[in-house]
């Protein structure tokens, strides 16, 4: 379970997350919507140690994230996350780049690494590229990649931060494709997403960010069809 608890996070005299409160359970897929700015991307940094945080507290499974005592690293292993961009090293091939940490931070065998990596992109559907480097991918592929470069640590939670925000059209479905199977096996996901209709379908529940707050969370019916709050509505009928 993550439990973010009152958390507030300021860069300088700029307060991006102003006391966010959520809990998510294991197994489920929860969704973070809202506007440009309102702290979905600062949110996910906070959850895995990234960034800091100047109030409140966020466990992982009873691990405090920002406690002096607590090996981020090793946290941060149970965390995949997964960006919009900028995910792959480009001097290493697809099948180098998936086994890096398994070798360098889990001290893997190259043998045991590489049927890893080649379980996960087999998984991912990407089989045929191991010995591909990235520039040759398809954005899809590559976001693919990334996120079989981070299953292949066999994390607890997995977080997406607009995985699909930076690939032409056609290349969308596959990847949210990706996405779908990973909640279907029960992965517990953060999905950071202007997808509206895909959060609406794989999302347990979805949060709205607003000024820094969660302004409102339920279930995606709540939100699309019947928000309670007018910032909600406004923001939903923006994007749909
Ligand atoms: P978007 O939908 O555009 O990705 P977001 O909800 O992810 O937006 P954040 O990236 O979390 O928003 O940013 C929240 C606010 O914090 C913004 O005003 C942003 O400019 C600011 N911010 C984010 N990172 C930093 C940083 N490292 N230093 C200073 N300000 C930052
Ligand atoms: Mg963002």
């Amino acid at each position: 379970m993550i439990a973010i608890e009152n958390v507030h996070k300021q860069f300088g005299a700029l307060h991006v997350l102003n006391g966010v409160d959520l809990t998510v359970q294991k197994g489920e897929v929860l969704s973070m919507i809202g506007g440009s700015g309102s702290g979905k991307s600062t949110m996910l940094m906070c959850i895995n140690g990234l960034e800091g945080i100047q109030q409140g507290r966020i466990t992982v499974d009873g691990v405090e994230v920002h406690s002096k005592n607590t090996d981020l690293n090793k946290l941060r292993r149970r965390i995949g996350i997964v960006f919009q961009q900028w995910n792959a090293f480009p001097h290493l091939t697809v099948l180098e780049n998936v086994t890096l940490a398994l070798r360098k931070v889990l001290r893997k065998s190259k043998e045991e690494a590489e049927a890893i990596a080649v379980e996960q992109l087999s998984h991912v559907g990407l089989r045929e590229k191991l010995s591909v480097f990235p520039s040759r991918l398809s954005g899809g592929q590559q976001q693919r990649m990334a996120i079989a470069r981070a299953l292949a640590m066999s994390p607890d939670y997995m977080l997406f931060d607009e995985v699909t925000s930076a690939l032409d059209p056609q290349l969308v479905g596959e990847v949210l494709d990706t996405l779908r199977m990973l909640s279907k096996e029960g992965m517990t996901m953060i999905v950071v997403t202007h997808e509206m209709r895909f959060a609406r379908e794989v999302s347990d529940r979805i949060a709205f960010f607003y000024k820094g707050q969660i302004h409102e969370i339920g279930k995606p019916d709540q939100i699309f069809d019947n928000p309670t709050k007018q910032e909600t509505a406004s923001f939903v009928r923006s994007v749909l």
